[in-house]
Formats: structure tokens, C-alpha cells, sequence
């Protein structure tokens, strides 16, 4: 049996390399054994980086005046949070829900598109990550929901938009299923698929989505909860695309920089309204809970006074530069590269046995990098305050690491 008193998430417990977090500052977190390059922003949720003094403040004051609430309570810092999240959705969107992370945002999502549609049927993407409670792993795609299966009845899933394949054959596939399915009552989509290899769409996707979904009477989810609060160089990822507005949009990790727990599902007026009259059969002990309602206020704080979206956006061109440049550097082992804002990926040509050393190249004393891997591709998405000269240094690095691992 292994030593430690608790589960290791997503693994045999056998195969765990846990590693011991004492506390970090912007891009970098510390170990027992030294200090390490974040280029994964742990699990994509440090979007302000390590060691906020100004955001952890925030949550002691808070606890300091309001630590516990209840579901049907008012206090002031979830009435500002929640005008501030509508504030910076497209327009229309009139409520939010809160939860406790990803996973039941997208759970709670779904729940209400089944309540204000009456249909229970779901579409997604093969290659998607919608959480891990049984809702939301129904809608997943990858290899999570397998383990699992059946999980949630109606949920078709089909294949999403690749740079290889025609555009206009992807294009039409969710449409085409969805007429052909009949009674879809929502699509879940991942505006860029995070982390399962950042799979950008072309133009025109999201339009076609929309417009499929108001033919067929269906709700269109965004699930921004790793793409959410600047990462892409936009608050939300669906900004970049074709002027799209959803019905709704699922929120976490970022949402808090970190520093708290805490998810929403924000509600276009469209859904929202259904529920005036309607009961909303919809719940959690912990909503809104008064800590990470302060712990997300004081992160929209940072990304916005420190314009953290806009500077993701200004380093794009570098993370691109950097990925081409260790495409060139490694020939044929970089299969194909890409970045929106700070989020990358390099797709990699190793055998079983390279990925299985890339990790501990990764973690070498004078590597010492954190990125997470997928099968196949290193999804890379450090800190919006990296510095440049940081984001350099990590690419160098991941070179390296990489070298060392197929050498
Ligand atoms: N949706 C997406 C796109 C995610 O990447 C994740 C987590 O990785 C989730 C949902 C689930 O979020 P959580 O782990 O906070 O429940």
C-alpha cells in the first residue's frame, strides 16, 4: 500500500510522484528541493501567479467579517461578485450561479438546460474534459468517462474541429448530428479544448454551432473553466469567436486565481428568466461561500488592474516564436505546435517509452519545469505574469527536458 493516508487523483495509487509544495512567488513554486518554473500554472488555475499577498488579504479579511453563509443568504461581496462576473459576460447574460469548482458548474448547467428545455439529450466532444462528477464526466470525451460508462443517458458524443481535416466537413458535423439525433437539449463545448491538447476551431465553428443550436431549440454551453479569466488573451475564450453568445457559460479553477474554491454557471437573461416562474431544482450547502466569493473578487481585481488577459495576448506571438523555434530544434520528435494567449501545445512523436522518461527530464535539478503532459502533446500555460525573460527560460528548458528524454 502506498504511505499516504489519502487517494492521488486519476492514477493508481502505486504510480504517484506526488510533489510537496511549500509556496511559490509569480511564475515559480518551491519545492523541498528547489525552486520550479511554473509552465502549467499547477492545474491551469494560477492565472495571477503564486504568492498573491494581496489576494490571500483578501480572503483573511473576509473571513474576519463573514467566514460562513447560507444558500438563501445576501451579503454584499456575493452581490458584487456576481455583477462583476455578468459585467464581463457578453451582454444579456442576467444571473449566476455559484458553485464549488468546475465539475458542478458544468453539472449545474446541465441540470438546467434539462429543466428549461424539457430535453435531456447532450452533444459533445470526443476530445473535451467536463469535470469529474457523473454529469459532467458523462459529457466528457476522453478516456475519464470510459472508465466510468454509462454514465448519463443521452449524451451523443461526436468528433471536434482538427486543423487536418477539411473545415467544412467539421463544420457541419454538429448540425448534421443534431438533426439526425432529434430532442438535443444542450451542446457542451470547450471554446478552445484545453486539456486535452488546445484544440483551436476555425472560424465559422462556433457560428455554425449557434446557429444549429437555434434551429434545433438546444442551449449552447461554453465551458470556460480552464480557458475563463484571461488565459487565451481574452476574458473568455468565446470572444475570439465569430461574435458568439451562449446561453450559458461554466466557470472555475481561475476564477479565484487559486486562492479559493469556488465555480459559477453564468445565465443568459434567454434561461434565466425561465426560472422566475419555474423552481430552479438546483443546490449546495456551500454557495457562494463567503471565502471564495473574496478570494475571486480580489483575483478580477488583479486581472484587471494588472491587465492580465491583454498581456496573455502580448506574449502570444512570443510562446509561438519559442514553440516554432523548438519545433526546428527537434525536427521530426515536434509533430505540430500552436498557442492562443498563453495557452500552447507541442504535439509530440515519442515512443511509450520517451514519455515515460519526459518526467523525470522535466523534473531534473536544472530543469526542474512544470508543465502537464496529455497524451501525446504538452499542453503549456504559465502564470499570466511570467516575464518574458521567464517564458524563455521555460522554453529552453522543455527543450532540454525533452533532448534529454528521446537522447
Ligand atoms: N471543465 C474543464 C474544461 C476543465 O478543464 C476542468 C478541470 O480540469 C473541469 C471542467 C472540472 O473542473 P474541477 O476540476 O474544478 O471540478
Amino acid at each position: 500500500m502506498s504511505e499516504h493516508p489519502f487517494f492521488f487523483t486519476w492514477r493508481a495509487q502505486r504510480d504517484a510522484k506526488p510533489v510537496q509544495l511549500l509556496g511559490g512567488e509569480g511564475a515559480w513554486f518551491e519545492t523541498p528541493d528547489g525552486r520550479w518554473l511554473d509552465l502549467g500554472s499547477l492545474i491551469y488555475q494560477m492565472n495571477a501567479g503564486h504568492g498573491r499577498g494581496d489576494i490571500v488579504s483578501a480572503v483573511q479579511a473576509q473571513a474576519g467579517r463573514l467566514c460562513v453563509s447560507l444558500p438563501g443568504a445576501i451579503y454584499p461581496e456575493k452581490t458584487a461578485l456576481a455583477e462583476r462576473l455578468l459585467g464581463s459576460a457578453p451582454e444579456g447574460f442576467s444571473k449566476v450561479f455559484f458553485t464549488l469548482g468546475g465539475s458542478d458548474a458544468n453539472e449545474n448547467a446541465l441540470k438546467m438546460a434539462r429543466l428549461a428545455t424539457g430535453r435531456f439529450k447532450t452533444i459533445s466532444r470526443y476530445r473535451s474534459y467536463h469535470g469529474a462528477t457523473m454529469g459532467a464526466v458523462g459529457l466528457t470525451g476522453d478516456w475519464r468517462r470510459r472508465a466510468v460508462d454509462p454514465v448519463l443517458p443521452g449524451a451523443v458524443h461526436v468528433l471536434e474541429p482538427d486543423w487536418v481535416a477539411s473545415s467544412t466537413d467539421e463544420l457541419t458535423r454538429i448540425p448534421e448530428v443534431m438533426r439526425r439525433e432529434g430532442g438535443i437539449g444542450a451542446v457542451f463545448a470547450e471554446p478552445v479544448v484545453g486539456a486535452n491538447g488546445v484544440r483551436i476551431p476555425p472560424a465559422g465553428y462556433f457560428a455554425a454551432l449557434r446557429e444549429a443550436c437555434d434551429e434545433q431549440g438546444a442551449l449552447l454551453v461554453a465551458d470556460e473553466v480552464l480557458t475563463g479569466f484571461g488565459r487565451t488573451g481574452k476574458m473568455f475564450a468565446i470572444e475570439h469567436f465569430d461574435g458568439v453568445v451562449p446561453d450559458m457559460i461554466t466557470l472555475g479553477k481561475a476564477i479565484t486565481a487559486g486562492y479559493g474554491t469556488l465555480g459559477a454557471v453564468l445565465v443568459h437573461e434567454r434561461v434565466a428568466s425561465h426560472f422566475e416562474e419555474e423552481t430552479l431544482a438546483c443546490g449546495l450547502t456551500h454557495y457562494a461561500h463567503p471565502l471564495g466569493v473574496a478570494a475571486a473578487l480580489a483575483a478580477l481585481d488583479v486581472y484587471v488592474s494588472e491587465r492580465l488577459p491583454e498581456r496573455a495576448a502580448a506574449l502570444e506571438p512570443l510562446l509561438l516564436a519559442g514553440l516554432a523555434s523548438i519545433s526546428e530544434h527537434l525536427g521530426d520528435r515536434v509533430l505540430r505546435h500552436r498557442a492562443i494567449g498563453l495557452l500552447g501545445a507541442l504535439d509530440l512523436d515519442l515512443t511509450a517509452q520517451q514519455w515515460a522518461k519526459l518526467p523525470e527530464g522535466l523534473a531534473a535539478r536544472r530543469v526542474h519545469l512544470h508543465v502537464n503532459p496529455r497524451v501525446g502533446a504538452l499542453v503549456l500555460a504559465p502564470p499570466l505574469c511570467i516575464t518574458e525573460d521567464e517564458l524563455a527560460i521555460g522554453l529552453v528548458k522543455l527543450t532540454e527536458a525533452i533532448e534529454e528524454a528521446t537522447s
